[in-house]
């Protein structure tokens, strides 16, 4: 018979989280807070630990967790979980990435629609009594040219929602083979310069690495069209937001919408009160769908790893 599959869950797993879990993979145990101490204790007898953003999975922990051999981030950041101290142990880091792909790609075109129609400013002058309509002409989707920056889960989301919007799409990805670019009809640019001067709309989908942070900078600012428009819903990182309100003060780019930022919540506000800027507090992931979705994955995720149901799980 196979062994029993013991959870420990941090301080913070939703209920119907630790809920699905126990009752398809094995027996709970939740933390009352992120205290190393306490997460040291309960680990002993622990197969598998689920997080969220924190606590600290350090290797202080991961070492002295003997049956240890899954941890779990239901979400898509894994920067709190010691990667080289879990691979040193064979124990193996599983997230939900694509659990929220569509909620990024859904906010991002919104964000993009709402600073081409004006909808923020529109929306504030009306709610102060004023009826601004002959004041703001917005543009459409279509007939633009839409820049994708990362052209994985999100960054191919974004694509065929726009596609569908008819704008033609040119994607940057050094790391997508070719074939993925035609299989989606998406126009490949092979250096990021080509993207950036052809594109009125560019949204950013990279991972944050030590490429991609500071990937947009002054000079990269600049080679965008003039009259162009930038949504981020990736990492603040890759942005230089200097660099950001610099260009958006000499006029060079009509619009920008953030929902990461280089710190959250963001200092500069400066940059958010810029009368062209749209922002939001990292949203992007926040929807009842992909908490649904991200507790869905992980526990298929989970039944294919220890393979449930198949008889024989893994490390044993
Ligand atoms: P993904 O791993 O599926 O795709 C990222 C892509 O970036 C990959 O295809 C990779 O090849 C590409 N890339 C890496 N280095 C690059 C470079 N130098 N230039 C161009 N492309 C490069 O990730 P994803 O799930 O699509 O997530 C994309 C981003 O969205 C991540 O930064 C993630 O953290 C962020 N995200 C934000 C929210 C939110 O709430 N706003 C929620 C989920 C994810």
């Amino acid at each position: 018979m196979a062994e029993t599959i013991r959870i420990l869950c941090a301080h913070g797993v939703p209920e119907d989280m630790v809920k699905r879990l126990s009752e398809e993979i094995g027996p709970v145990e939740v933390l009352s807070s992120h205290d190393e101490e306490e997460i040291l204790r309960a680990i002993q007898d622990k197969d598998v630990f689920v997080v969220r953003s924190k606590p600290q999975v350090t290797a202080r922990i991961v070492e002295n967790a003997p049956r240890l051999k899954v941890v779990a981030r239901p979400g898509v950041g894994t920067d709190n979980i010691d990667r080289k101290a879990c691979e040193a142990r064979g124990i193996q880091v599983i997230n939900t990435p694509e659990a929220s792909a569509s909620s990024v790609a859904e906010l991002t075109v919104g964000l993009a629609i709402a600073l081409l129609r004006h909808l923020y400013l529109t929306c504030a002058f009306l709610k102060e009594g004023k009826w601004a309509k002959g004041q703001y002409t917005g543009k459409t989707v279509e007939g633009k040219t839409w820049g994708v920056v990362g052209f994985g889960s999100i960054g191919r989301r974004v694509a065929e929602i726009v596609k569908a919007m008819r704008a033609e799409v040119l994607a940057y990805d050094p790391y997508v083979p070719e074939e993925e670019f035609i299989r989606r009809g998406v126009k490949r640019a092979f250096r990021l310069e080509e993207l950036l001067e052809r594109s009125d709309i560019v949204s950013l989908h990279v991972v944050l690495n030590s490429e991609t942070a500071g990937l947009f900078s002054e000079e990269m600012l600049r080679k965008m069209k003039k009259g162009a428009y930038l949504i981020n819903t990736s990492r603040g990182k890759v942005i230089d937001q200097k660099a950001l309100l610099q260009v958006l003060r000499e006029g060079h780019l009509a619009g920008v919408a953030l929902d990461v930022y280089e710190t959250e919540p963001p200092q500069d506000l400066e940059l958010l009160t810029h009368e062209n800027v749209i922002c939001t507090p990292h949203i992007g992931g926040s929807t009842e769908e992909a908490f649904l979705n991200a507790t869905e994955v992980l526990v298929n995720k989970l039944k294919a790893l220890f393979r449930l149901g198949e008889g024989v799980p893994i490390g044993y």
